[in-house]
């Protein structure tokens, strides 16, 4: 039986691009995708300002271009009692992104092109399949492939798991473990939404936020994260939506005349975390590696980014023939050199959504100091790094 160099789990943006970056590199992969492309997908699809350096890579940025993406030169945030702050990417730092702005398109759009991508560089790509993990032996890890009529065995030397949130083939291998904090989303596109400017807009409430932008073409994305016990699972998404909007005040007053052109769309919860993103034969990519909570919102750019990361890792297990967890584990610490910076810093903003005062004081104070406000847009757009914001007077500022 034919044995594939490398099986891929999942075409979202990990997938996508790991199995374009391997192919490209001669290497024989084949892409497993669940649903069909075009596929939608509930995100508040935002692209940081360093994601554009790894579509560039991937020879997309022209195909983007002319979809005519939204362009977003910052982000405003309001707390919960009104503070705010708006900071902009080319910011009084000095320190420049990739492009002085972030794209935001629909994940439909996206998504599409980066599994396009891939195809074009020779990846395999079969979509509509279910793939699940069956063995890992000596030589080869079994993968079972389901149309939902016919299912068949395929073989390769390394299996990557790019299958998102709640990742399936990290849960089988006891990867990841069930977090105390849960959370999920809805989101929807909408029109005729009041006052849209060119930055992002994240405002938070006590029991979670809403994340709204443009996406070019007149449509905002909406996207509302919950604290778990606020939605009821068996409601239509849409009636939790508009129940959880009117928890915004500014929100739903610029969301009066808007008319919904998408259906609500739910995912979640978030309640898993992984512990290591390897094992014999296995790497892990993009949200299966590790999922965040979205406020500081770069799970697409992590995910782009992890994918270089791993098709690197891979590469070198298949030059030297050796797939041990020992002789993946380099895959681990370059994740952790990477994001170990912006994993604080999500899990400080994190905390800081948890505690509303503490959320509006430090919102009001950013609000008066535009390099502290340009700095976090900055880390959380993915080029400056976080330990800027940490030099001690920048932490009296916020602070005192
Ligand atoms: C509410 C919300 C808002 C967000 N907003 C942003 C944002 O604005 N900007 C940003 O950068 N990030 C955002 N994120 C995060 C972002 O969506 C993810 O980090 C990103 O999609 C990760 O890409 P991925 O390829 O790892 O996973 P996914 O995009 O989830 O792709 C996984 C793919 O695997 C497929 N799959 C799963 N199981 C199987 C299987 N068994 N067989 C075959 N295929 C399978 C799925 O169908 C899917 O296509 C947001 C997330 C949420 C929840």
């Amino acid at each position: 039986m034919r044995i594939h160099d490398v099986a891929v789990i999942g075409a979202g943006p990990a997938g996508s691009a790991t199995a374009a970056f391997l192919a490209e590199r001669g290497v024989d992969v084949v892409l497993l995708e669940r649903a069909r492309f075009p596929r939608p997908k509930p995100c508040a699809e935002y692209l940081s300002p360093e994601a554009t350096r790894v579509l560039d890579r991937l020879g997309l940025l022209s195909r983007i271009d002319a979809f005519g993406p939204a362009r977003l030169t910052g982000m405003r945030i309001v707390g919960p009692g009104g503070a705010s702050f708006t900071g902009r990417f080319a910011g009084s730092h000095g320190l420049r992104a990739y492009r002085d702005y972030g794209l935001a398109l629909p994940r439909e759009v996206l998504d599409a092109l980066i599994a396009e991508a891939a195809s074009e560089r020779g990846a395999r790509l079969r979509d509509g399949v279910v793939a699940d993990l069956t063995a890992v032996a000596d030589d080869h890890v079994d993968v079972t492939v389901g149309t939902g009529t016919t299912r068949e065995l395929l073989r390769a030397r390394l299996v990557i798991a790019a299958d998102g949130l709640n990742s399936r083939v990290a849960r089988r291998l006891k990867l990841s473990r069930r977090r105390s904090c849960r959370r999920v989303a809805l989101a929807t596109h909408a029109s005729d939404v009041a006052a849209m400017t060119d930055v992002g807009e994240m405002h938070v409430a006590s029991f979670g936020y809403v994340g709204i932008a443009s996406i070019g073409h007149g449509v905002t994305n909406v996207a509302i994260v919950a604290d778990l016990d606020r939605v009821t699972p068996l409601a239509p998404p849409e009636r939790w939506f508009r129940k959880l909007l009117g928890g915004f005040a500014e929100v739903s007053r610029r969301m009066e005349r808007a008319r919904l052109v998408t259906p609500v769309r739910a995912v979640g919860p978030f309640g898993r975390w992984t512990t290591r993103a390897t094992t014999d034969r296995i790497m892990l990519a993009g949200d299966a590696a590790d999922f965040h909570d979205p406020f500081t919102g770069e799970g697409i750019y992590a995910a782009l980014h992890g994918a270089e990361l791993a098709a690197a890792h891979a590469l070198s297990a298949l030059e030297r023939g050796r797939f041990g967890a020992r002789d993946l584990a380099g895959y681990d610490r370059a994740r952790t050199a990477s994001f170990r910076g912006k994993w604080l810093f999500e899990r400080l903003v994190s905390g800081a959504v948890a505690l509303p005062a503490a959320f509006d004081r430090i919102a009001s104070r950013v609000a008066t100091r535009q390099h502290l406000a340009d700095l976090m847009i900055g880390i959380a757009g993915d080029f400056v790094p976080v330990s800027r914001l940490f030099r001690p007077w920048n932490v009296m500022q916020l602070v005192i």
